[in-house]
Parts: structure tokens; sequence; C-alpha cells
């Protein structure tokens, strides 16, 4: 036994793809013992990736960003550094407030600059008196403490941000709540994964990590992005609510807390739960009313991916069980209870997908349309026709399978059907005769 999980870690640390978890080692280093928290050494930036990604980011601010019909290209603007402010071309801000908007054309440095434009266009900067160079600070901090993970990386933030920014202009919302709400949703959406290290609360839980410690096994994860955001936010220089009074940043605390811990898909029922219950009667004059809408668009925009067309969400999905599976290589070599949904083993594409869509993902994105009957073509149209799409390919698997299973059965029994004529011809009628006997 002991045998077959050495030579198991062995393959998977010879397996580069797995470079993310820090399992991939020089096996000419020699043979000392990696220390417990081996996997976790290689998850975080280096500074000098950070440093470089910083300066593009603040060189871009004088950057024209545009669009073509399938492209993107970038002029720069001709004042140069006398320009002081940030110039996105308005074809590009318009279509960043659509669930449409592709996040695979966009490199670290643009998407801070494209953050920056969602705080400046929902009018946060006068109103709350951001200093340009403080949100600068904040949104660099931001992209720091997001590991380099297959899918809960900083790219996947600001998707989550985006569809955040998106449902906000889509549903008015302006217009319904007031703008401290607002702040409170799009930097909970910045904040709500910050420091993720790729594995879910299950594994910190069993393997009784430092997260899970902390926080007596409740939302370990949740409770740690939330920690890290308010570590950023109390450095002056990275507090875009620096100039808020007292009052106003224990508010909006109190707001980002509730809404980072309701990412816990653990807590997913009891959400959706609340929010059905007062959907006949919903006020948004109502706090808790308001609060638990709150939960359920960072909730909503969390798990948006499948809203998305098909060649912006498709990739996620393979990031997505990228991760799952190195979560689920280590629970197998660490001896911990393997998490079903994570396994290679049992799980496809589309199994992965047809049972999300179907369970979790339309009865939420209902219960919001409820509300909001315009976001029907928006985000429920997409994730019908993404189920459709797994629904086909889960078919034509099977299929394949089936095939495959006939066809080893067909050559199976050919081959003892030759196996029977050659003992025949060899042995005579003796045909009990075993194989390996007759040879
Ligand atoms: P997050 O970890 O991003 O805060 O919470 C969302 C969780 O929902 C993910 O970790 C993952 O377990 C699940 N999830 C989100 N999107 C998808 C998806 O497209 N397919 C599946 N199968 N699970 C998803
Ligand atoms: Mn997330």
């Amino acid at each position: 036994m002991k045998k077959q999980v050495d030579s198991f870690r062995e393959k998977l640390e010879s397996v580069e793809h797995l470079s993310w978890l820090g399992l991939f080692k020089d096996l000419s280093e020699g043979t000392h013992k990696p220390s417990p928290f081996y996997h976790k050494r290689t998850l975080r930036k280096t500074r000098e990736e950070c440093e470089h990604v910083r300066e593009k980011f603040l060189q871009m601010r004088f950057v024209k960003i545009h669009t073509k019909m399938f492209g993107i290209v970038h002029s720069y603007c001709s004042c140069h550094h006398l320009c002081s402010s940030l110039e996105v071309s308005e074809e590009v801000r318009q279509y960043l407030k659509t669930p449409t908007f592709d996040n695979w054309q966009w490199e670290d440095a643009e998407i801070m600059v494209l953050l920056q434009v969602m705080y400046t266009d929902l009018d946060f900067i006068p109103t709350f008196n951001i200093e340009p160079e403080v949100l600068q600070q904040f949104l660099f901090e931001i992209y720091r403490r997001y590991n380099n993970i297959p899918f809960h990386n900083f790219k996947h933030c600001f998707c989550v941000t985006q569809m955040m920014y998106g449902l906000i202009w889509l549903t008015d919302l302006r217009s319904k709540m007031d703008s401290i709400d607002l702040l409170i949703m799009l930097t909970s959406a910045v904040c709500h994964d910050l420091d993720h290290t790729g594995y879910n609360n299950a594994y910190q839980i069993n393997a009784r990590t430092e997260l899970a410690l902390r926080y007596n096994d409740i939302s370990p994860l949740e409770n740690h992005h939330c920690a890290v955001a308010f570590e950023i936010l109390e450095r002056t220089e990275s507090n875009i609510f620096r100039n808020l009074s007292m009052d106003q940043y224990k508010r909006i605390r109190e707001g980002i807390i509730k809404c980072i811990l309701a990412t816990d898909m653990s807590r997913h029922n009891e959400v959706l739960n609340k929010f059905k219950s007062i959907l006949p009667v919903f006020d948004f004059t109502n706090k808790d009313h308001r609060d638990v809408l709150m939960m359920i668009l960072i909730k909503v925009s969390d798990i948006s991916n499948e809203a998305r067309p098909m060649e912006v969400a498709e990739p996620w999905l393979d990031c997505l069980l990228q991760e799952f599976f190195n979560q689920s290589d280590v629970e197998k070599l660490e001896g911990l209870p393997v998490t079903p949904f994570m396994d290679r083993d049992k799980v496809t594409k589309p199994s992965s997908q047809t049972g999300f869509i179907r369970f979790v993902l339309l009865p939420l994105f209902i219960e919001l349309a409820n509300l909001f009957p315009c976001l029907e073509q928006h985000i429920i149209h997409p994730v019908r026709k993404a189920l459709d799409y797994y629904t086909e390919m889960e078919k034509a698997l099977e299929t394949e399978q089936q095939n495959r299973a006939q066809s080893e059965n067909a050559a199976k029994s050919k081959e003892a059907a030759g196996g029977r004529q050659d003992s025949q011809t060899d042995a005579g009628p003796d045909t009990s005769k075993p194989e390996s006997q007759s040879t």
C-alpha cells in the first residue's frame, strides 16, 4: 500500500501541469521529505510578476482601448503623460455592461483598468471621494493577492465583478438602491475569492488546514477571503473607503462580510429559500429584503460562467475541472475522502454541467428573473442553451461508450471463437483446455 502511494506521489510530482500546486519538483533534488504544506509552495505571485503588471497598469492610464468587431486594438493616447484621465472608448464601456463580455481578450493590467472603469462609471469616485491613486493601489493589491491557480484566480475575480456590474446596469439598480449598497456589491465581488489556494472547504476541513483550524470549520475559505479584503483596506494607501465616515465604513464592512460569506455554496439553499420567501412581497425600501437580494446577486455572479457565450464559458469549465481534478488527486495522495464531483475517474465535462445547471444554476437564476423579468434573455436563455449543449455532449459520449463496449465485446467473442477454433485444431475437441496450458 505504502509503495503504491509513493509511486502515485512520484507520478504526480513528475507531471508538469501540476506545477501550480508546487507538486512538480526536480526529482534529482534528493529524497528529502516534503513539508506538510509542500503543495502550497508555488501559488503566490512573484514580486517580479506583480511589479511588471503594476508598471503596465499605471502606464495604461494613458492608453485608449478600442474594440474592433472581433479583436482588440490598442492605440496610445497622443498626449501621453499629460493626459490625466482614464481613456477607454465608449464602445468598450458599453460592452463592459453586458454579460457577453469576453474576459479572455484582456491581459491582467488591462483588466485592472477595466475594474477602474467600473468604479468610475458607477460614479463611485466623486460620491465616495475615492482618490484615483488609492483605487489603483487597492486594485493592485487585489491583483497581487489572487493566486496563480487554474480557476479561482484574478480573471475569475474580474468575471464575477463584471457580471455584477452588468446586472447592476441591466436591472437599473441605480434607481432602486443607494450607492453604498452598489459599492458594497461591486467591492464584495472584487474581493470574494482573495487568496484562494485551489482547495475547497471540504478539503480544508478534512485536511485540517490552518484555515479550518482558524475558523473552526465554519466557511474557512470565505472567512479568509473577507479577512484578506479588510487587511488590504486597513492600509491607508489602499483603503478606498478612507474618506468615508465611521458610520458609512461600518455599514460597508457589515455588507461586504455578509455578501462574501454568502458565497459559501454550502449555504446555497438557505440563501435561496430566504429569497423565495420574500419575493412575493419584495420591497426595495426594506433593508432585510435588500440584504438578501445583494447576497443573491453575488451568488448569481459567482456561478455565472454558463450565462456567457459558449466560447467564453467553455474554457472556464476546463479551468474549473483542472482545479477540481488537482484537488482530488491530492486527496487521493493524502488518503483523504475524495470529493466525488472532483474525481477525474468519475466526472466528465457534460456530466459536471448538466446536473449543476439543472439543479443549481437554473433554480437560482429563475428566482432572480422573477424579480427582474428583463434578465430572462440575458442570463436564462444562454444557460438553457448551455444545458442543451452539454446534454447533447453527454448523449454523444454515452453512445460512444456503448459503441466502444459493443465493439470490444465483439472483438472478445471473435477472439474467443478464434481461440476455440485454434484449440480445436491444435488440441482436438477438448475446448475446456485453458489457453495458457495450450501453449
Ligand atoms: P466559488 O468557489 O467560485 O466562490 O463558488 C462557486 C462554486 O460553485 C465553485 O467552487 C464550484 O464548486 C461551483 N461552480 C461554479 N461554476 C460552476 C460550473 O460551471 N460548473 C460546476 N460543476 N460547478 C460550478
Ligand atoms: Mn468565486
